[in-house]
C-alpha cells in the first residue's frame, strides 16, 4: 500500500513550530497536546512527530522505535491526566481514519478523551 503524505496539514504545521499548541507532553518521536475544540473536560490529541497519514500508515512504515514511543506516550497522557482506572474513572483513545472514519487531519492522531462520562461508543445510523 502506498500512501501520501501532505505536509501542509495542520499538524504538520504545529510540529515545525508555524502555529502554536498547548503541549502535555513531548518525547523524541510523540507529542501530546489539547484539542483547540474539546469534546470532553479532557481531550488530549497524541501524534507521532513523523510523516504518518493514518494508524495503518504508521503501522505499516514506522520504526519500531517510534511504535514504541507512540505506544507508550499514550499511556503517560493517560497517567499524567489522572485517568487510568482504578485510581481515575477512564478514557476512551479514538483514531479516526479517512472518510468512513470521518478524519479531519491526515496525519495520524490518537485523541484521548475523559473527565465526564462518555456513552456508548458509537451510535446506530439507521
Ligand atoms: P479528526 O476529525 O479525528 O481528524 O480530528 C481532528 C481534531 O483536530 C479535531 O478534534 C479538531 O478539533 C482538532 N484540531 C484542529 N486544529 C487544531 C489545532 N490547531 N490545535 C489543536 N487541535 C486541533
Amino acid at each position: 500500500m502506498a500512501y501520501t503524505y501532505d505536509d501542509t496539514n495542520i499538524f504538520a504545521k504545529i510540529l515545525r513550530g508555524e502555529i502554536p499548541n498547548k503541549t502535555v507532553l513531548e518525547t523524541e518521536h510523540s507529542l501530546a497536546f489539547e484539542d483547540i475544540a474539546p469534546q470532553a473536560p479532557i481531550h488530549v490529541l497524541v501524534i507521532p512527530k513523523g510523516p504518518y497519514v493514518s494508524y495503518d500508515h504508521f503501522a505499516q512504515a514506522a520504526s519500531d522505535a517510534e511504535i514504541v514511543d507512540f505506544t507508550r506516550t499514550i499511556g503517560q497522557v493517560c497517567e499524567k491526566l489522572g485517568l487510568q482506572p482504578p485510581s481515575g474513572n477512564g478514557f476512551r483513545a479514538i483514531s479516526n481514519t479517512g472518510a468512513h472514519g470521518v478524519q479531519e487531519v491526515p496525519h495520524l492522531h490518537v485523541h484521548i478523551l475523559g473527565g465526564r462520562m462518555l456513552g456508548r461508543m458509537l451510535q446506530r445510523a439507521e
